[in-house]
């Protein structure tokens, strides 16, 4: 099928998604034929481990709506979702999870929005089944840290599950950055925006493939994409300290110079020393946070790493490769 007859495409992330890619794709291909618009489906295999690849790959050659990008390694949930992007054809490009967590049945709210005229449909969580309390619990920190943070308008409770036009989708092809918060970036293009609501279903089957470590570098790449706050946060803390111990510092020399009242408590004095340089090390892990950031930018290398690409003709060209 020639790219530019593609209304629709749709990008799947997989990592290790054994269990559920079969029913996850009879789910979305079901949905998207009832709407009778040209489709494709892109697979983007993100280095598994199991028999995700085999499986996609079987899926595609029975099937000439679906393609299948593999990296060469698990580059994460994110650089999936770019790979996707950078390779979708259709007027509008959605984006959705495997594990069936993100109902394929909303896609169709989704298209009905974007025949508004909405060139960004976001679907916004108003519940979560089968999550833990803590996923529940962090994710909704998480979300509400980042609003007050940032001056970008980003949507709590929405994940990376929505719709873009193809307008939106070349603009974001030409932001380059490397930790990339895909969602937030979409909220900065701006553009016009809404969202369908819908309720987070269980996994399909397996398990969550985003681990404490994959949370915690997803939450620090979102802050420090979209604020300075915690920079500002480390200068307060260290004036604030600054200011204190100065204002102790001469109640202490008055104190031994002006009266006859004898100072002493080492503890105290030790107690003082480490929370000072408690204080320090967290103002330079922040600033170390940003400048990690800022050395890889600087590398420029590719974001990812496509080893293999199926139901491509003909080989598009790749951005990875810049
Ligand atoms: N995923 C990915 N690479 C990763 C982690 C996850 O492509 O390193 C995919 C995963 O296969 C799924 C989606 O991203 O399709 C969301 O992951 P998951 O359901 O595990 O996250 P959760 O819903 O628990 O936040
Ligand atoms: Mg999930």
């Amino acid at each position: 099928m020639a790219g530019q007859d593609i209304q629709i495409s749709i990008i799947v992330p997989l990592f290790n998604e054994e269990q559920v890619i079969q029913e996850s794709y009879e789910r979305i291909k079901r949905v998207i034929e009832h709407t009778g618009k040209a489709y494709e489906i892109i697979f983007v295999n993100d280095g598994s481990t199991d028999k995700t690849e085999e499986l996609a790959n079987k899926i595609c050659n029975n099937d000439s709506h679906v393609k299948l990008l593999s990296f060469s390694r698990n580059f994460g949930h994110q650089m999936a979702i770019t790979a996707g992007m950078d390779h979708a054809c259709g007027m509008a490009v959605i984006v959705i999870d495997a594990d069936l967590q993100d109902p394929p049945e909303v896609i169709i709210e989704m298209i009905k929005e974007w025949e508004n005229g909405y060139d960004v449909v976001y679907g916004k969580r108003i519940k979560r089944k089968g999550e833990t309390f803590f996923k529940k619990a962090t994710a909704s920190i998480f979300y509400r840290v980042l609003k007050h943070m940032t001056d970008v308008e980003i949507p709590v409770d929405t994940g990376d599950f929505r719709l873009i036009d193809r307008n939106v989708c070349n603009y974001l092809k030409s932001l380059p950055e490397r930790n990339r918060y895909v969602r937030g970036l979409i909220s900065w293009l701006g553009f016009k925006q809404t969202g369908v609501e819908f309720i987070r279903e269980e996994r399909f089957a397996g398990e969550t493939k985003y681990s404490l470590k994959k949370m915690m570098k997803f939450s620090a790449d979102a802050i420090t994409s979209f604020s300075y706050k915690p920079l500002k946060i480390a200068t307060f803390l260290g004036t604030t300290v600054s200011i204190l111990s100065f204002v102790y510092l001469i109640i202490i020399l008055y104190k031994k110079l002006l009266t006859h009242i004898t100072i002493s408590g080492e503890s105290f004095i030790i107690a003082a020393c480490l929370l000072m340089n408690g204080l320090v090390l967290i103002v330079l892990g922040i600033i170390g946070e940003y400048i990690g950031r800022i050395y890889d930018e600087s590398k420029g290398r590719p974001l990812y790493i496509i080893k293999d690409k199926e139901g491509y003709d003909n080989v598009t060209e790749d951005k990875s490769n810049d």
